[in-house]
Protein backbone atom coordinates (compact mmCIF):
# COMPACT_ATOMS: atom_id res chain seq x y z
CA UNK A 1 0.00 0.00 0.00
CA UNK A 2 2.90 2.71 1.05
CA UNK A 3 4.00 2.19 -2.56
CA UNK A 4 0.85 2.52 -4.55
CA UNK A 5 0.20 5.64 -7.49
CA UNK A 6 -1.65 8.23 -6.28
CA UNK A 7 -2.74 11.24 -9.07
CA UNK A 8 -5.27 13.20 -9.03
CA UNK A 9 -7.00 15.85 -11.75
CA UNK A 10 -7.36 19.31 -10.33
CA UNK A 11 -9.41 21.22 -12.13
CA UNK A 12 -10.97 24.78 -11.31
CA UNK A 13 -14.79 25.04 -11.73
CA UNK A 14 -14.60 27.71 -14.32
CA UNK A 15 -16.91 26.48 -16.50
CA UNK A 16 -16.83 23.58 -19.01
CA UNK A 17 -13.95 20.71 -19.25
CA UNK A 18 -11.33 21.39 -21.81
CA UNK A 19 -9.93 19.28 -24.09
CA UNK A 20 -6.72 20.27 -22.42
CA UNK A 21 -8.19 19.42 -18.97
CA UNK A 22 -9.36 16.14 -20.26
CA UNK A 23 -6.40 14.87 -21.41
CA UNK A 24 -4.68 15.89 -18.34
CA UNK A 25 -7.18 13.93 -16.83
CA UNK A 26 -7.18 10.84 -18.58
CA UNK A 27 -3.34 10.47 -18.52
CA UNK A 28 -3.45 10.45 -14.99
CA UNK A 29 -5.78 7.79 -15.07
CA UNK A 30 -4.20 5.48 -17.77
CA UNK A 31 -0.97 6.24 -15.54
CA UNK A 32 -2.94 5.58 -11.97
CA UNK A 33 -5.09 2.14 -13.90
CA UNK A 34 -1.55 1.05 -15.30
CA UNK A 35 0.01 0.79 -12.20
CA UNK A 36 -2.99 -0.04 -9.95
CA UNK A 37 -3.01 2.86 -8.47
CA UNK A 38 -5.71 5.62 -7.55
CA UNK A 39 -6.71 8.72 -9.35
CA UNK A 40 -8.22 11.52 -7.52
CA UNK A 41 -10.76 13.69 -8.72
CA UNK A 42 -9.66 17.43 -6.46
CA UNK A 43 -11.37 20.17 -6.51
CA UNK A 44 -9.27 23.57 -6.88
CA UNK A 45 -12.08 26.43 -5.86
CA UNK A 46 -10.11 28.47 -4.34
CA UNK A 47 -10.19 31.78 -6.69
CA UNK A 48 -13.91 32.30 -5.84
CA UNK A 49 -14.19 34.90 -8.33
CA UNK A 50 -13.59 32.49 -11.39
CA UNK A 51 -16.16 29.99 -9.38
CA UNK A 52 -18.98 29.50 -12.09
CA UNK A 53 -22.22 27.78 -10.66
CA UNK A 54 -22.76 24.41 -12.13
CA UNK A 55 -19.15 23.73 -12.95
CA UNK A 56 -18.18 20.91 -10.81
CA UNK A 57 -21.11 18.99 -11.82
CA UNK A 58 -20.52 19.40 -15.42
CA UNK A 59 -16.50 18.28 -15.06
CA UNK A 60 -17.87 15.51 -13.47
CA UNK A 61 -20.60 14.01 -15.61
CA UNK A 62 -18.05 14.36 -18.61
CA UNK A 63 -15.51 12.27 -16.90
CA UNK A 64 -17.81 9.54 -16.18
CA UNK A 65 -19.04 9.95 -19.74
CA UNK A 66 -15.85 9.82 -21.04
CA UNK A 67 -14.76 6.65 -18.92
CA UNK A 68 -12.12 8.58 -16.87
CA UNK A 69 -13.78 7.77 -13.81
CA UNK A 70 -11.98 8.74 -10.26
CA UNK A 71 -11.03 6.48 -7.01
CA UNK A 72 -11.59 9.40 -5.08
CA UNK A 73 -13.48 12.48 -4.78
CA UNK A 74 -16.33 15.07 -3.31
CA UNK A 75 -18.79 11.83 -3.80
CA UNK A 76 -16.23 8.63 -3.51
CA UNK A 77 -14.04 9.51 -0.11
CA UNK A 78 -11.05 7.45 0.45
CA UNK A 79 -9.87 8.90 3.69
CA UNK A 80 -8.04 12.15 2.44
CA UNK A 81 -11.33 14.39 1.78
CA UNK A 82 -12.42 16.50 1.87
CA UNK A 83 -11.43 16.84 -1.83
CA UNK A 84 -12.45 20.52 -2.28
CA UNK A 85 -10.11 23.00 -1.60
CA UNK A 86 -13.13 25.44 -0.20
CA UNK A 87 -13.43 22.94 2.66
CA UNK A 88 -9.85 22.51 3.66
CA UNK A 89 -9.32 26.06 4.33
CA UNK A 90 -8.21 25.42 7.80
CA UNK A 91 -5.82 23.36 7.01
CA UNK A 92 -4.07 25.85 4.40
CA UNK A 93 -4.25 28.48 7.36
CA UNK A 94 -2.50 26.16 10.01
CA UNK A 95 0.47 25.56 7.11
CA UNK A 96 0.61 29.27 6.43
CA UNK A 97 1.55 29.72 10.29
CA UNK A 98 3.83 26.84 10.42
CA UNK A 99 5.81 29.03 7.66
CA UNK A 100 5.68 31.99 9.44
CA UNK A 101 6.86 30.81 12.84
CA UNK A 102 9.57 29.00 10.51
CA UNK A 103 10.47 32.32 9.40
CA UNK A 104 9.69 31.47 6.02
CA UNK A 105 6.81 33.06 5.39
CA UNK A 106 5.51 36.86 6.45
CA UNK A 107 2.76 39.01 6.53
CA UNK A 108 2.61 41.81 4.08
CA UNK A 109 0.25 44.77 4.30
CA UNK A 110 1.01 47.03 1.16
CA UNK A 111 -2.12 47.71 -0.53
CA UNK A 112 -3.27 47.15 -3.91
CA UNK A 113 -2.07 50.72 -4.42
CA UNK A 114 1.42 50.55 -3.57
CA UNK A 115 1.47 47.57 -5.59
CA UNK A 116 0.25 48.90 -8.57
CA UNK A 117 2.79 51.54 -7.94
CA UNK A 118 5.81 49.54 -7.41
CA UNK A 119 4.87 47.52 -10.35
CA UNK A 120 4.37 50.59 -12.79
CA UNK A 121 7.93 51.76 -11.87
CA UNK A 122 9.57 48.65 -12.65
CA UNK A 123 7.69 49.05 -15.97
CA UNK A 124 9.04 52.26 -17.11
CA UNK A 125 12.46 51.07 -16.22
CA UNK A 126 12.13 48.31 -17.87
CA UNK A 127 12.45 46.07 -15.11
CA UNK A 128 10.57 42.58 -14.63
CA UNK A 129 7.64 42.77 -12.10
CA UNK A 130 7.44 41.41 -8.57
CA UNK A 131 6.85 42.36 -5.12
CA UNK A 132 9.72 44.93 -3.77
CA UNK A 133 9.56 43.33 -0.62
CA UNK A 134 8.99 46.14 1.59
CA UNK A 135 6.79 44.14 4.14
CA UNK A 136 9.85 41.26 4.60
CA UNK A 137 11.51 43.97 6.70
CA UNK A 138 8.53 44.50 9.02
CA UNK A 139 9.34 42.69 12.41
CA UNK A 140 6.93 40.09 13.60
CA UNK A 141 5.71 41.91 16.72
CA UNK A 142 4.78 45.02 14.64
CA UNK A 143 2.80 42.45 11.97
CA UNK A 144 0.87 41.22 15.43
CA UNK A 145 0.00 44.64 16.36
CA UNK A 146 -1.06 45.65 12.88
CA UNK A 147 -3.41 42.62 12.75
CA UNK A 148 -4.94 43.46 16.06
CA UNK A 149 -5.04 46.99 15.06
CA UNK A 150 -7.56 45.29 12.01
CA UNK A 151 -5.30 46.18 9.01
CA UNK A 152 -5.83 43.79 5.94
CA UNK A 153 -2.81 41.94 5.23
CA UNK A 154 -1.68 38.28 2.67
CA UNK A 155 0.87 35.93 3.79
CA UNK A 156 4.08 36.21 1.67
CA UNK A 157 6.45 33.30 1.21
CA UNK A 158 10.31 34.20 1.68
CA UNK A 159 12.52 33.42 -1.19
CA UNK A 160 15.75 32.58 -0.60
CA UNK A 161 17.65 35.77 -2.03
CA UNK A 162 20.80 34.28 -3.46
CA UNK A 163 21.14 30.90 -5.16
CA UNK A 164 19.15 28.65 -7.44
CA UNK A 165 17.18 25.51 -7.32
CA UNK A 166 16.66 22.71 -9.67
CA UNK A 167 14.17 19.69 -10.42
CA UNK A 168 13.50 16.85 -12.75
CA UNK A 169 10.88 16.55 -14.82
CA UNK A 170 10.05 13.28 -16.00
CA UNK A 171 9.44 14.64 -19.66
CA UNK A 172 11.38 17.97 -19.81
CA UNK A 173 14.01 16.64 -17.69
CA UNK A 174 16.12 18.87 -15.39
CA UNK A 175 15.08 22.31 -14.94
CA UNK A 176 17.18 25.14 -13.42
CA UNK A 177 15.98 28.53 -12.22
CA UNK A 178 17.93 31.33 -10.15
CA UNK A 179 16.17 32.24 -6.79
CA UNK A 180 16.21 35.87 -7.94
CA UNK A 181 13.61 34.92 -10.85
CA UNK A 182 10.86 34.04 -7.83
CA UNK A 183 8.29 36.14 -6.48
CA UNK A 184 8.06 36.03 -3.03
CA UNK A 185 4.43 34.74 -3.46
CA UNK A 186 1.31 35.37 -1.58
CA UNK A 187 -0.12 32.23 0.18
CA UNK A 188 -2.91 33.17 2.02
CA UNK A 189 -5.01 36.36 0.09
CA UNK A 190 -6.65 38.99 2.32
CA UNK A 191 -10.10 37.15 1.93
CA UNK A 192 -8.15 34.22 4.16
CA UNK A 193 -8.45 32.08 1.06
CA UNK A 194 -5.35 30.20 0.37
CA UNK A 195 -3.66 30.99 -3.53
CA UNK A 196 -2.88 27.84 -5.57
CA UNK A 197 0.36 27.49 -5.21
CA UNK A 198 0.23 26.51 -1.46
CA UNK A 199 -3.09 25.11 -1.96
CA UNK A 200 -1.34 22.82 -4.27
CA UNK A 201 1.24 21.43 -2.56
CA UNK A 202 -0.78 21.35 1.20
CA UNK A 203 -3.22 18.88 -0.86
CA UNK A 204 -0.60 16.90 -2.95
CA UNK A 205 1.47 16.23 0.47
CA UNK A 206 -2.02 15.22 2.38
CA UNK A 207 -3.30 13.15 -0.17
CA UNK A 208 -0.55 11.25 -1.15
CA UNK A 209 0.26 12.09 -4.18
CA UNK A 210 3.25 10.07 -5.95
CA UNK A 211 3.12 11.94 -8.95
CA UNK A 212 1.56 15.28 -10.21
CA UNK A 213 0.93 15.04 -13.89
CA UNK A 214 -0.75 17.79 -15.51
CA UNK A 215 -0.26 20.64 -18.45
CA UNK A 216 3.07 22.26 -19.36
CA UNK A 217 1.94 26.14 -18.20
CA UNK A 218 2.08 24.96 -14.75
CA UNK A 219 5.92 24.59 -15.20
CA UNK A 220 6.92 27.90 -14.02
CA UNK A 221 4.96 27.23 -10.84
CA UNK A 222 7.23 24.43 -10.33
CA UNK A 223 10.17 26.35 -8.35
CA UNK A 224 7.70 27.82 -5.48
CA UNK A 225 6.60 24.63 -4.80
CA UNK A 226 9.57 22.89 -4.48
CA UNK A 227 10.81 25.40 -2.07
CA UNK A 228 7.23 25.05 -0.18
CA UNK A 229 8.02 21.64 -0.24
CA UNK A 230 11.70 21.70 1.56
CA UNK A 231 10.10 24.68 3.75
CA UNK A 232 7.91 21.69 5.07
CA UNK A 233 10.30 19.34 4.74
CA UNK A 234 8.29 16.82 2.64
CA UNK A 235 8.95 14.57 -0.32
CA UNK A 236 8.06 16.36 -3.68
CA UNK A 237 6.08 14.24 -5.77
CA UNK A 238 7.45 12.80 -8.79
CA UNK A 239 6.52 15.59 -11.60
CA UNK A 240 5.78 15.19 -15.62
CA UNK A 241 4.41 18.25 -17.57
CA UNK A 242 2.43 17.58 -20.49
CA UNK A 243 3.06 18.72 -24.10
CA UNK A 244 1.00 22.14 -25.31
CA UNK A 245 -1.77 21.59 -26.96
CA UNK A 246 -1.86 23.10 -30.29
CA UNK A 247 -3.79 24.54 -33.56
CA UNK A 248 -2.58 23.50 -36.86
CA UNK A 249 -0.90 26.57 -37.09
CA UNK A 250 1.06 25.86 -34.36
CA UNK A 251 -0.77 28.37 -31.77
CA UNK A 252 -1.44 27.38 -28.58
CA UNK A 253 -4.83 25.67 -28.85
CA UNK A 254 -7.77 28.61 -28.36
CA UNK A 255 -11.53 28.65 -28.65
CA UNK A 256 -11.10 31.23 -31.40
CA UNK A 257 -9.81 28.41 -34.30
CA UNK A 258 -12.96 25.87 -32.93
CA UNK A 259 -14.61 24.10 -29.86
CA UNK A 260 -12.43 23.43 -26.70
CA UNK A 261 -15.19 22.21 -24.18
CA UNK A 262 -15.54 18.72 -24.20
CA UNK A 263 -19.43 18.88 -24.31
CA UNK A 264 -19.15 20.43 -27.64
CA UNK A 265 -17.41 17.90 -29.33
CA UNK A 266 -19.90 15.11 -27.49
CA UNK A 267 -23.03 17.58 -28.81
CA UNK A 268 -21.90 17.00 -32.47
CA UNK A 269 -21.55 13.26 -32.07
CA UNK A 270 -18.41 12.58 -31.57
CA UNK A 271 -17.96 9.06 -29.44
CA UNK A 272 -16.21 8.86 -26.27
CA UNK A 273 -14.35 6.02 -27.82
CA UNK A 274 -12.86 8.46 -30.60
CA UNK A 275 -12.84 11.39 -28.26
CA UNK A 276 -10.22 9.19 -25.75
CA UNK A 277 -8.57 7.79 -28.75
CA UNK A 278 -7.71 10.96 -29.75
CA UNK A 279 -6.93 12.53 -26.46
CA UNK A 280 -4.68 9.78 -26.04
CA UNK A 281 -2.46 10.34 -28.45
CA UNK A 282 -2.11 14.27 -28.25
CA UNK A 283 1.65 14.17 -26.17
CA UNK A 284 1.76 10.12 -26.33
CA UNK A 285 2.10 7.54 -29.00
CA UNK A 286 2.20 3.62 -28.67
CA UNK A 287 6.02 3.66 -30.65
CA UNK A 288 4.27 1.80 -33.81
CA UNK A 289 1.17 2.59 -36.41
CA UNK A 290 -1.34 1.66 -35.01
CA UNK A 291 -3.66 4.62 -34.47
CA UNK A 292 -6.72 2.44 -33.11
CA UNK A 293 -7.11 2.29 -29.31
CA UNK A 294 -9.89 1.38 -26.84
CA UNK A 295 -9.13 2.43 -23.38
CA UNK A 296 -8.12 -0.88 -21.85
CA UNK A 297 -5.76 -0.98 -24.76
CA UNK A 298 -4.66 2.46 -23.36
CA UNK A 299 -4.52 1.62 -20.02
CA UNK A 300 -2.24 -1.58 -20.85
CA UNK A 301 0.54 0.57 -22.67
CA UNK A 302 0.55 4.22 -21.65
CA UNK A 303 4.00 5.12 -19.40
CA UNK A 304 5.10 8.73 -19.44
CA UNK A 305 8.19 7.71 -21.43
CA UNK A 306 6.43 7.32 -24.17
CA UNK A 307 5.28 11.06 -23.96
CA UNK A 308 7.21 13.30 -26.38
CA UNK A 309 7.93 17.45 -24.84
CA UNK A 310 7.02 19.05 -28.64
CA UNK A 311 3.20 20.63 -28.61
CA UNK A 312 0.54 18.37 -30.12
CA UNK A 313 -1.48 19.44 -32.34
CA UNK A 314 -5.01 19.20 -32.47
CA UNK A 315 -6.23 17.76 -35.92
CA UNK A 316 -10.29 17.59 -36.03
CA UNK A 317 -9.99 15.70 -39.55
CA UNK A 318 -7.85 13.12 -37.49
CA UNK A 319 -10.65 12.92 -34.72
CA UNK A 320 -13.59 12.90 -37.62
CA UNK A 321 -11.70 9.63 -38.62
CA UNK A 322 -11.35 8.09 -35.49
CA UNK A 323 -15.02 8.87 -35.00
CA UNK A 324 -15.52 7.13 -38.13
CA UNK A 325 -13.39 3.85 -37.17
CA UNK A 326 -14.81 3.58 -34.02
CA UNK A 327 -18.66 3.62 -35.02
CA UNK A 328 -17.57 1.21 -37.54
CA UNK A 329 -16.28 -1.48 -34.89
CA UNK A 330 -19.77 -1.17 -32.76
CA UNK A 331 -22.64 -4.05 -32.60
CA UNK A 332 -25.53 -2.96 -34.10
CA UNK A 333 -27.36 -2.80 -31.21
CA UNK A 334 -24.98 -0.04 -29.60
CA UNK A 335 -25.29 2.02 -32.31
CA UNK A 336 -28.90 1.72 -32.27
CA UNK A 337 -29.05 3.32 -28.89
CA UNK A 338 -26.95 6.22 -29.55
CA UNK A 339 -29.50 6.82 -33.13
CA UNK A 340 -33.04 6.22 -31.23
CA UNK A 341 -32.83 9.19 -29.29
CA UNK A 342 -32.98 11.44 -32.62
CA UNK A 343 -34.81 8.68 -34.83
CA UNK A 344 -38.23 10.17 -35.54
CA UNK A 345 -39.77 7.15 -37.17
CA UNK A 346 -41.22 5.07 -34.51
CA UNK A 347 -39.43 1.74 -34.87
CA UNK A 348 -42.06 -1.15 -35.82
CA UNK A 349 -39.70 -3.90 -36.85
CA UNK A 350 -36.08 -3.77 -34.45
CA UNK A 351 -34.65 -6.33 -36.50
CA UNK A 352 -35.02 -4.83 -39.58
CA UNK A 353 -33.38 -1.41 -38.27
CA UNK A 354 -30.93 -2.90 -36.88
CA UNK A 355 -30.20 -4.49 -39.97
CA UNK A 356 -30.45 -0.93 -42.11
CA UNK A 357 -27.68 0.14 -39.28
CA UNK A 358 -25.68 -2.47 -40.69
CA UNK A 359 -25.63 -1.72 -44.03
CA UNK A 360 -25.32 2.27 -43.55
CA UNK A 361 -22.58 2.09 -40.54
CA UNK A 362 -19.42 1.90 -43.09
CA UNK A 363 -20.84 5.52 -44.55
CA UNK A 364 -21.54 7.26 -40.82
CA UNK A 365 -19.27 9.67 -39.61
CA UNK A 366 -21.28 10.56 -36.60
CA UNK A 367 -24.64 8.38 -34.99
CA UNK A 368 -26.70 11.16 -36.50
CA UNK A 369 -25.78 10.58 -40.09
CA UNK A 370 -27.80 7.60 -40.14
CA UNK A 371 -31.21 9.95 -40.06
CA UNK A 372 -30.23 11.71 -43.19
CA UNK A 373 -29.13 8.47 -44.86
CA UNK A 374 -31.69 6.22 -43.93
CA UNK A 375 -35.05 7.94 -44.74
CA UNK A 376 -35.75 5.97 -47.74
CA UNK A 377 -35.95 2.69 -45.58
CA UNK A 378 -38.73 3.84 -43.76
CA UNK A 379 -40.40 5.30 -46.45
CA UNK A 380 -40.95 5.96 -49.70
CA UNK A 381 -38.36 8.56 -51.24
CA UNK A 382 -40.55 11.66 -51.69
CA UNK A 383 -38.83 13.07 -54.92
CA UNK A 384 -36.87 12.33 -57.36
CA UNK A 385 -34.78 15.11 -58.41
CA UNK A 386 -35.55 15.92 -62.48
CA UNK A 387 -32.18 16.90 -62.90
CA UNK A 388 -30.88 13.88 -61.55
CA UNK A 389 -33.18 11.95 -63.68
CA UNK A 390 -32.43 12.84 -66.65
CA UNK A 391 -28.75 12.25 -66.49
CA UNK A 392 -29.63 8.95 -65.58
CA UNK A 393 -32.57 7.96 -67.32
CA UNK A 394 -32.32 7.36 -71.05
CA UNK A 395 -35.43 6.47 -73.61
CA UNK A 396 -34.85 3.19 -73.31
CA UNK A 397 -34.66 2.81 -69.70
CA UNK A 398 -38.63 3.22 -68.78
CA UNK A 399 -38.76 -0.43 -70.05
CA UNK A 400 -35.92 -1.52 -68.99
CA UNK A 401 -36.58 -1.08 -65.25
CA UNK A 402 -40.28 -2.28 -66.35
CA UNK A 403 -38.91 -5.52 -67.48
CA UNK A 404 -36.50 -5.38 -64.19
CA UNK A 405 -39.82 -4.88 -61.96
CA UNK A 406 -41.02 -7.65 -63.46
CA UNK A 407 -37.76 -10.99 -63.25
CA UNK A 408 -37.38 -9.60 -59.53
CA UNK A 409 -40.99 -10.27 -58.66
CA UNK A 410 -40.49 -13.39 -60.24
CA UNK A 411 -37.78 -14.41 -58.22
CA UNK A 412 -38.68 -16.91 -55.58
CA UNK A 413 -35.70 -16.11 -53.23
CA UNK A 414 -35.22 -12.51 -52.76
CA UNK A 415 -31.41 -12.79 -51.75
CA UNK A 416 -28.43 -9.97 -52.67
CA UNK A 417 -26.70 -12.90 -54.92
CA UNK A 418 -30.12 -14.01 -56.87
CA UNK A 419 -30.95 -10.28 -57.22
CA UNK A 420 -27.86 -9.66 -59.08
CA UNK A 421 -27.86 -12.06 -60.93
CA UNK A 422 -31.52 -11.38 -62.20
CA UNK A 423 -29.96 -7.96 -63.09
CA UNK A 424 -27.02 -8.99 -64.84
CA UNK A 425 -29.04 -11.43 -66.58
CA UNK A 426 -31.42 -9.09 -68.10
CA UNK A 427 -28.69 -6.95 -68.82
CA UNK A 428 -27.12 -9.54 -71.21
CA UNK A 429 -30.33 -10.15 -72.88
CA UNK A 430 -30.92 -6.50 -73.98
CA UNK A 431 -27.41 -6.40 -74.48
CA UNK A 432 -26.69 -3.03 -72.01
CA UNK A 433 -23.94 -2.49 -69.26
CA UNK A 434 -25.28 -3.73 -65.99
CA UNK A 435 -24.85 0.24 -64.79
CA UNK A 436 -27.39 1.35 -67.25
CA UNK A 437 -29.73 -0.65 -64.86
CA UNK A 438 -28.03 -0.27 -61.81
CA UNK A 439 -28.24 3.46 -61.65
CA UNK A 440 -31.10 4.47 -62.27
CA UNK A 441 -32.82 1.29 -60.15
CA UNK A 442 -30.49 3.04 -56.94
CA UNK A 443 -32.35 6.07 -58.16
CA UNK A 444 -35.89 4.18 -57.94
CA UNK A 445 -35.68 2.80 -54.81
CA UNK A 446 -33.68 5.48 -52.94
CA UNK A 447 -34.30 8.67 -54.75
CA UNK A 448 -30.28 9.20 -54.32
CA UNK A 449 -27.63 8.56 -56.32
CA UNK A 450 -24.89 6.97 -53.57
CA UNK A 451 -25.38 4.65 -50.84
CA UNK A 452 -24.47 0.99 -49.70
CA UNK A 453 -24.46 -1.73 -51.90
CA UNK A 454 -27.24 -2.19 -54.34
CA UNK A 455 -28.01 -5.62 -54.31
CA UNK A 456 -27.51 -5.87 -50.32
CA UNK A 457 -29.96 -2.64 -50.49
CA UNK A 458 -32.95 -3.99 -52.40
CA UNK A 459 -32.70 -7.59 -50.56
CA UNK A 460 -32.89 -5.50 -47.27
CA UNK A 461 -35.77 -3.21 -48.65
CA UNK A 462 -37.76 -6.70 -49.54
CA UNK A 463 -39.38 -7.78 -52.69
CA UNK A 464 -42.63 -5.93 -52.26
CA UNK A 465 -41.19 -2.49 -51.46
CA UNK A 466 -38.54 -2.69 -54.50
CA UNK A 467 -41.36 -3.90 -57.04
CA UNK A 468 -43.50 -1.16 -56.04
CA UNK A 469 -41.17 1.46 -56.22
CA UNK A 470 -39.76 0.03 -59.58
CA UNK A 471 -43.45 0.94 -61.22
CA UNK A 472 -43.84 3.67 -59.14
CA UNK A 473 -40.87 5.02 -61.04
CA UNK A 474 -41.47 3.65 -64.49
CA UNK A 475 -44.86 5.81 -64.23
CA UNK A 476 -42.81 8.68 -62.95
CA UNK A 477 -40.09 8.81 -65.97
CA UNK A 478 -43.10 8.79 -68.30
CA UNK A 479 -43.84 12.11 -67.42
CA UNK A 480 -40.03 13.05 -67.77
N1 LIG B 1 -6.26 23.98 -10.54
C1 LIG B 1 -5.28 23.89 -11.57
C2 LIG B 1 -6.03 23.94 -12.89
O1 LIG B 1 -7.07 24.50 -12.94
C3 LIG B 1 -4.52 22.60 -11.43
C4 LIG B 1 -3.05 22.71 -11.66
C5 LIG B 1 -2.34 21.48 -11.13
O2 LIG B 1 -2.68 20.39 -11.59
O3 LIG B 1 -1.51 21.60 -10.26
O4 LIG B 1 -5.63 23.45 -13.91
Amino acid sequence: MENQVRVRFAPSPTGYLHIGGLRTALYNYLFAKHFGGKFILRIEDTDQSRKVEGAVENVIKTLKWAGVDYDEGLDRDGGYGPYVQSQRLELYRKYAQELISKDKAYYCFCTSERLQEVRQKQLTAKLSTSYDRLCRNVSREEAERRIAAGEQCVIRMKIPLEGELSFDDVIRGKVTISHKMIDDQVLIKSDGFPTYHLAVVVDDHLMGITHVIRGEEWLSSVPKHILLYNYFRWQVPMLAHLPLLLNPDKSKLSKRQGDVAVEDYRAKGYLKEAIVNFIAFLGWNPGDEREIFFMEQLVQEFTLDRVGKSGAVFNIEKLKWLNQQHIKLKSNEELAQLIKPHFQFAISDESYFLKVIGLLKERLSFPNDFIEMSGYFFRDPEFIEEAEMRKYFEPETHSQLKLLADRFEALLEFSHTSIEAALRQLAEELQIKPTKLIHPTRLALSGRTIGPGLFEMIELLGKETVVRRLRRAVEKFRAV
